[in-house]
């Protein structure tokens, strides 16, 4: 990773190597915080990040999930993230806001720990690799996904990442590039950070959040794509028998964008499908505001 200049910490730009915390945070012994991860995509009108005010959202009801007094509000974190961006001169990046509880106190009670809260960006290319958008092997995880009534998955919280972390670890140990999880009762979730579709008989189908996948944001956006591409979307439970069935398979997220699987537990799905190819034109248009329908899903930076 390319260091960038600043970092936004708790409510001032700082030097990239100045941002730092103390060993004894709570957050990096407990797990305890909430995370977001968005992008931002060169546009005619100049950087623009994509669906800011979806991301700034998502990342108040995580904190409010796990009850976490967030010191910023909406429009502190939306101003504060436009500011980020100008301030580092990206012409695109990835954006990791961040907010953890801190140093004041050790043990489970979090309650006179102050609430930190940082934003950082840099520039980010392929998540899972150079030529990914070609296509990716997945396997099965034997790590099913977090239960609800044991951390909730609808928080973006950073505590859990540990079940993504040892579901992709798992993967790359076996040779594959991204492992897909069960739900504890064995439907299909979601991939270690990405949200999953496949396509049948010109359908396509995605899991739902009950089945413990995070609401993911390109999920929605591709979703509201495939519609105006008219193609039917069912938002529906599967199991892992139609991973095997399907004629095209894709993953996506902020990070990852539209990556198409080329098989799942060595079955071949084969090359790229032409609903994929479809979908990830579609999004690679929408983001770079090549598509006047999807203008208001990009706020542009104004330049510092
Ligand atoms: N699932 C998980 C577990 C993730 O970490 C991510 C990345 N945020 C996603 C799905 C995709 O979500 P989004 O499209 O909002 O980035």
């Amino acid at each position: 990773m390319e260091p960038a200049k600043f970092i936004w910490m708790d409510g001032a730009l700082v030097p990239w190597h100045e941002a730092r915390v103390h060993v004894l945070t709570h957050g990096l012994h407990y797990g305890t915080g909430v995370l977001e991860g968005t992008r931002a995509y060169p546009t005619p009108d100049g950087p623009a990040i994509f669906r800011l005010d979806d991301h700034v959202a998502r990342l108040l009801r995580s904190a409010r999930i796990i009850g976490m007094p967030l010191p910023y509000s909406h429009a502190d974190l939306r101003a504060a993230s436009l500011e980020l961006v100008a301030a580092n001169g990206h012409r695109s990046c990835y954006l990791r806001h961040v907010a953890y509880y801190g140093y004041g106190a050790m043990g489970i009670d979090v309650r006179s720990c102050p609430v930190g809260v940082s934003i950082a960006s840099w520039e980010w290319s392929a998540y899972l690799g150079e030529g990914t958008d070609n296509g990716i092997r997945l396997m099965v995880s034997s790590w099913r996904r977090n239960d609800p009534n044991v951390v909730p998955p609808a928080a973006k919280a950073t505590g859990p990442y540990l079940n993504s972390v040892l579901a992709r670890a798992e993967a790359a140990a076996a040779g594959y590039d991204e492992a897909v999880l069960l739900s504890p009762t064995g439907q299909i979730s979601e991939c270690s950070g990405e949200n999953i579709f496949l396509v049948r008989d010109g359908e396509l189908a995605t899991p739902p959040a009950s089945a413990g996948a995070l609401e993911g944001i390109t999920q929605d956006t591709v979703r509201r794509l495939a519609t105006d591409l008219g193609l039917p979307v069912r938002t529906r439970t599967l199991v892992r028998s139609d991973l095997y069935t399907a004629d095209e398979i894709f993953i996506c997220g902020t990070a990852a964008e539209v990556i198409p699987v080329r098989s799942v537990d060595n079955r071949e799905i084969g090359e790229p499908g032409p609903v994929t190819r479809k979908l990830q034109a579609a999004f690679a248009d929408a983001v770079r505001g090549a598509d006047p329908r999807y203008r208001a899903w990009l706020t542009v930076i104004r330049a510092s």
